[in-house]
């Protein structure tokens, strides 16, 4: 059966958010799933750090702050990694872009290779879930695996599960740097989701829900249909839903003020 003329034959997604909201989490769900390599600029740029280049020393200070390391840094970064054979079925691009001209930069390289982006996934969630989730966050880092001490423990305390080496709390962790990253990702990230918006690609995700059921949500997607968690049977149902979704929203919109404005 040949695929429909539509339908891109390669899956190029990408997962904005800000951190703490189960990103890497659902990286790892889509890539044991689907059969997409997890480009992390995040680990990248860490494992630039860890070998000394000139890109990790250049980077580290921003990193260190909880800043976004600037463009001319990052436009050419991931276009390495989506060349490689792993990329060839799907890709998934995990904090990456994260400003307008990474988006411009990542746009264009993509369409002349005629792999356009098929799914941006956007994990929102409110600044309180953020803070929790991101200062229980526990880090395997030669694979990447994120535990959480209380939503998501390993088996053995501090260990990760399958080789058993020590997990780490990432240093931008740390409460204050938080804050610089959720400010960073306020101004400079939330701006790009009206572009994809545009152009239709924004699947909604409620980063609130349990692991499981954002999985779920997240799968029916990737099939092309509405999530589980949201498929009302009647169009009453359907109104009620869209009217507490604005509700939840506005809520979340004064919250997140609040929170900027400190
Ligand atoms: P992450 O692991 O995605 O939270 O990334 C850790 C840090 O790497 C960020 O706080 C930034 O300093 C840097 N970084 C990662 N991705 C990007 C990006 N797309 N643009 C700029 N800086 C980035």
């Amino acid at each position: 059966m040949g695929l429909s003329p539509s339908k891109p034959a390669v899956t190029g997604a990408v997962l904005v958010g800000p951190n703490g909201c189960g990103k890497g989490t659902q990286a790892q769900f889509l890539k044991e799933k689907y059969e997409m390599c997890h480009i992390s600029t995040g680990d990248v740029l860490r494992e630039e750090r860890r070998k000394g280049t000139a890109l990790g020393q250049q980077a580290d200070e921003y990193m260190r702050e909880g800043k976004l390391v600037p463009d001319e840094l990052m436009l050419d970064l991931v276009h390495n990694e989506l060349d490689k054979p792993q990329c060839k079925r799907g890709f998934l691009l995990d904090g990456y872009p994260r400003t307008k001209p990474q988006v411009a930069k990542l746009e264009e390289f993509l369409n002349a290779r005629k792999t356009p982006l098929t799914h941006v996934f956007y994990f929102d969630c409110d600044p309180e879930t953020v803070i929790e989730r991101t200062s229980g966050r526990l880090v395997h880092v030669s694979s990447g695996r994120t535990y959480h001490s209380k939503f998501k423990p390993p088996k053995v305390n501090g260990k990760d599960d399958l080789t058993g080496e020590p997990l780490i709390q990432r240093p931008d962790d740390a409460r204050d740097k938080v804050a610089v990253r959720l400010n960073e990702y306020f101004q400079k990230t939330q701006p790009i989701l009206a572009e994809f918006r545009q152009r239709g690609l924004v699947r909604d995700i409620d980063a609130e829900l349990p692991i499981q059921e954002v999985s779920a949500d997240i799968d029916a997607y990737m099939n092309h249909k509405p999530p589980p968690s949201r498929q009302p049977a009647t169009v009453n149902q359907r109104v009620t839903l869209i009217n507490e979704e604005i509700a939840r929203l506005q809520r979340q919109k004064l919250r997140w003020e609040a929170k900027l404005s400190q």
